[in-house]
Formats: structure tokens, C-alpha cells, sequence
């Protein structure tokens, strides 16, 4: 009878809006022991808005939202569609832009009127030893505020913060999860306040921070050791190579497709809060098979 079982368990799950790629992971999910979040887009809502700017001293205000915004154009990170909201709202001009590159996990850079404009993380900055008012960096930090540098060759033209949501879900589903004795980490390429910020919010177990994109995948390979039991919810190209390292890889349905193709479970509705059905569903189809 096993097969029937699983079957309308998966027809079951389909209506709770649980797309089930892979059966196998899915029946194992009733005994994981860790779940790995990524934060931007799973745990908040992924929707950036530009809070503060703050130009350094002789650069105006709108010149560092112009460069920022012009470069941001070409990318589709949620923080580059923050800074465009803002450069688009404020009706700024767009400059020319040549040579676009991402820096993975650190920010970009592109060729602007023949100089180069980066914007980058408070880690990039001071892995090249950049210095910046640390007192207003740290203010906006601690309010779980994204901040974000703008440098022309180099030079730091200022600091754009930039604020998130944290899905009013999130709270439930970790609270659920803890009470499961489920173990929940959140993982992410943001800044360390940042994360802590939002760990502390949200009662996760463990935050992990500063993870650049090539290192999720290792990161959720420590977590497996001594036989655990690990799945990894994300919606970006950064967590494809984690989900499938995870013992149940589990995508946001708005996600991008590289995370979706990767997946062994798809949250059609994007809510993280339906993790807590992929294990009760699990559980009982467990049960029914013994
Ligand atoms: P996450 O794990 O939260 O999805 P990423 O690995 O995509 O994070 O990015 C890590 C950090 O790199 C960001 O917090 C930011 O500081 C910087 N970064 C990434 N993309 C951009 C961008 N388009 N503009 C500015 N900074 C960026
Ligand atoms: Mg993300």
C-alpha cells in the first residue's frame, strides 16, 4: 500500500500548495533535524526601500542616488530594485553604463563617463581597507538596515541604507519549528548586524552570516555531519547549489528558476509558513506506511 499512500499524500500536498519534484525527499522531511533559511526573499519579504543617503562630503545627494541608481539598472538583486525605486521616484537621470560586472556576493561595478563606480558590502569594504564613518555605518546597522557603499575609482562617494520586512510568517513558522525541536538556522550573504538583527527577532537557533555565494553549499554540507538531517528553503541562483545539497531542497515559488529547477519541493504560494505542512504531511504519510 505504500505507493497509494504516498500518492494521495502527494495530491494532498499539491492542495495545500506543495509542489513535490522529488517523492523520496519529500517522505524524508518528517525527520529532519536542521532547516536552513536564506533571508532575502524566504524569511523577509525581499522587497528593499531606500531609507537613508548619506553623500560624503562634497558629493550631493542625488549625485550618489544618480551613480548608484545608474549602475543598479543593470541588475535584478533586490537591492538594486530598491535603489532604482528610489532613483526612479526622485526622477533622476540614468547615466551611460559600460562594463557591468557582478562582484558575487560583494555588490557590482560598471564603467560610468569613464570612471568606475562600484557599489559593495561593508565586508568589500573592508577586505580592500576602504575606510568609512564606522558610527553612522554601525547606527543604521543596528536597526537591521542594509547598507550599501558607493565608491568612484575607488573613492567612497557615500552610503545608501536600505530596510527589508520580515514576513509576518517568518514568526510563526520558526516558533513552530522550535517547539518541533527543529533546529533553525538562517544563512545569508548579508552583514553580520544585520543578520543578527533578524535572528534575534525571530528566534532562530543559529545565524549564519557574511556567506559569500560559492560557500552555501559547503556550509549546508557542515551542518549534514554526524548524520543529521538537514533542508535548505531559498529562492535565489545563490541557493541553487545548497537546495541541492540539502536533504530536502525546498525553493520559493517566486523565486528564480534556477532555484525552482533545483528544488525537491516547491512553496507554490512563496510562504515560508508551509514548510510546517510539507512535515505534517510527511509525518502522517509516514505513519500510514509503517
Ligand atoms: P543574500 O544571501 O542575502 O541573497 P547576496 O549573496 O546576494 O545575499 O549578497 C550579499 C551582499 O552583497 C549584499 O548584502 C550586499 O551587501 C552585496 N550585494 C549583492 N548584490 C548587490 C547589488 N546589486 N548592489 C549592491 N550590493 C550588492
Ligand atoms: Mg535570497
Amino acid at each position: 500500500a505504500g505507493p497509494l499512500v504516498t500518492s494521495r499524500s502527494t495530491s494532498i500536498a499539491a492542495s495545500k500548495g506543495l509542489l513535490i519534484r522529488n517523492r523520496i525527499a519529500f517522505e524524508g522531511a518528517y525527520k529532519i533535524d536542521k532547516i536552513v533559511f536564506d533571508k532575502t526573499g524566504t524569511l523577509t519579504e525581499g522587497n528593499f526601500g531606500v531609507t537613508d543617503i548619506q553623500p560624503a562630503e562634497g558629493v550631493s545627494e542625488s549625485e550618489l542616488l544618480t551613480l548608484a541608481y545608474s549602475v543598479e539598472t543593470q541588475s535584478d538583486h533586490p537591492i538594486a530594485k530598491g535603489i532604482v525605486k528610489a532613483g526612479k521616484e526622485r526622477g533622476l537621470e540614468i547615466y551611460d553604463v559600460k562594463n557591468y560586472r557582478n562582484l558575487a556576493g560583494k555588490g557590482l561595478t560598471a564603467t560610468v563617463k569613464d570612471t568606475e563606480v562600484s557599489v559593495v558590502s561593508p565586508g568589500a569594504m573592508k577586505n580592500d581597507q576602504i575606510s568609512f564613518d564606522e558610527k553612522s555605518y554601525e547606527a543604521m546597522a543596528q536597526q537591521g538596515k542594509t547598507v550599501v557603499f558607493v565608491l568612484k575609482n575607488n573613492k567612497l562617494q557615500g552610503m545608501i541604507a536600505l530596510a527589508d520586512i520580515i514576513r509576518e510568517s517568518s514568526y510563526k513558522v520558526i516558533k513552530q519549528l522550535n517547539e518541533l525541536g527543529i533546529e533553525t538556522i538562517m544563512m545569508t550573504g548579508d552583514n553580520k548586524r544585520v543578520a543578527n538583527y533578524v535572528g534575534d527577532k525571530l528566534g532562530l537557533s543559529q545565524v549564519i552570516a557574511e556567506v559569500l555565494p560559492h560557500e552555501k553549499s559547503k556550509n549546508v554540507s557542515e551542518l549534514k555531519k554526524d548524520g543529521k538531517r538537514v533542508a535548505m528553503i531559498g529562492d535565489g541562483i545563490n541557493d541553487a547549489p545548497a537546495l541541492a545539497e540539502s536533504d530536502v531542497g525546498i525553493a520559493i515559488g517566486a523565486g528564480t528558476d534556477v532555484a525552482i529547477e533545483t528544488a525537491d519541493i516547491i512553496l507554490v504560494n512563496s510562504n515560508p509558513v508551509d514548510v510546517l505542512n510539507i512535515i505534517k504531511l510527511s509525518k502522517a504519510s509516514h505513519k500510514k506506511m509503517v
